[in-house]
């Protein structure tokens, strides 16, 4: 039987309509949330990124001010424009778009950001927060992974987990949050990566498998047991000539087989994409919240 399709983009919208009726009550109180952004060169890409994210704010009635910096800026002139950032009452969140030009750079900025600032919850004093199950800013990517299953009545309680992927910004938060005693916790949690000892045995014992390595085909329908729910976080460009771009998009699951197998599948595009900057949005508004309540500049 085809397996329901999670449809990130609704639910994304859900979301944001939540935001927007929220960030209207706030307005009225003169608290008005705001996001500065900072991009670095011209990666097309990440410009895209940035341009959505701005849409979004835009849409739910959140302030955004973007700084746009040449690929030769220097780490000071970077660091320069967080501190700007950090120092501006008027900007409750901040974020800087991944991958920097020079990825050596990416620790220092990020541990520049004030932490009650980042909204992309990569400070290591989120991450050590979080890590200890205390309020924190959850990276948005985890975090609406974790709000697409609540929203689609996914349990994760006592379910079995397998995650493909242990990078700092998906896998492993995810596996905190999935595995914290908590209503959407409380998972058994099995953290994969490229020494894994066949994905396959581990994957066709989870309840719930994500998907977040980056490479198309790593889950396909023989690594899935009957009635799994798949969760694709991957998003990889593969060369298409049918395609005006020259391209499409694709995840990191067989989506075709899988899901004859699958309960429950997250497409992609429209699936855990919408999710990850209605997160950032939603960190935002908290943010406001925060800094508002704390009386904070
Ligand atoms: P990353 O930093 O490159 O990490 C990839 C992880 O996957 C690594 O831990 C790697 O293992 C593991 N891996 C790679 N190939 C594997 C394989 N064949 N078998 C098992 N594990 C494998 O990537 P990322 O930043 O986490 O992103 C992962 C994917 O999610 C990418 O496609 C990215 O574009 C996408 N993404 C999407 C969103 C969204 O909003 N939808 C947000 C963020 C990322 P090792 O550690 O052993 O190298």
């Amino acid at each position: 039987m085809a397996a329901r399709i999670l449809d990130g983009k609704a639910i994304s919208q859900e979301i944001r309509d939540e935001l927007k009726v929220k960030v209207s009550a706030l307005r009225k109180k003169g608290i008005i949330p705001g996001l500065g952004v900072l991009l670095v060169g011209d990666d097309p890409a990440s410009r895209s990124y940035v341009t959505a994210k701005e849409r979004a704010c835009q849409e739910t009635g959140i302030f955004s001010r973007e700084i746009h910096l040449p690929e030769t800026a220097t780490q000071q002139e970077i660091l320069d424009v967080v501190k700007m950032f950090n120092d501006t009452p008027e900007i409750n969140g901040i974020l800087v778009q991944l991958p920097l030009p020079d990825s050596k750079m990416e620790r220092s900025v990020i541990e520049a950001i004030r932490p009650d600032k980042d909204v992309d919850g990569f400070h290591p004093v989120n991450v050590g927060l979080a890590a200890l199950g205390l309020p924190a800013y959850i990276p948005c990517t985890p975090r609406g992974v974790q709000e697409i299953l609540k929203r689609s009545g996914i349990k994760t309680d006592g379910a079995r987990v397998a995650i493909v992927g242990r990078s700092n910004i998906v896998g492993r938060p995810l596996m905190g949050l999935l595995s914290s005693k908590s209503e959407m916790g409380n998972a058994t949690v099995t953290l994969c990566h490229t020494h894994t000892k066949n994905i396959g045995e581990v994957t066709k014992q989870a309840d719930i498998i994500i998907a977040a390595a980056g490479r198309p085909d790593t889950i396909t329908a023989d690594m899935v047991k009957e009635g799994a729910v798949v969760i694709d976080v991957g998003v990889n460009r593969i060369k298409d000539a049918t395609k005006k771009s020259g391209f499409r998009l694709v995840g990191d699951v067989d989506f075709s087989a899988v899901s004859q197998k699958a309960a429950a599948i997250t497409p992609v595009p429209g699936g855990v994409g919408p999710m990850t900057i209605t997160m950032l949005l939603s960190n935002t508004v908290d943010a406001a919240e925060l800094h508002h309540n704390a009386g904070m500049k």
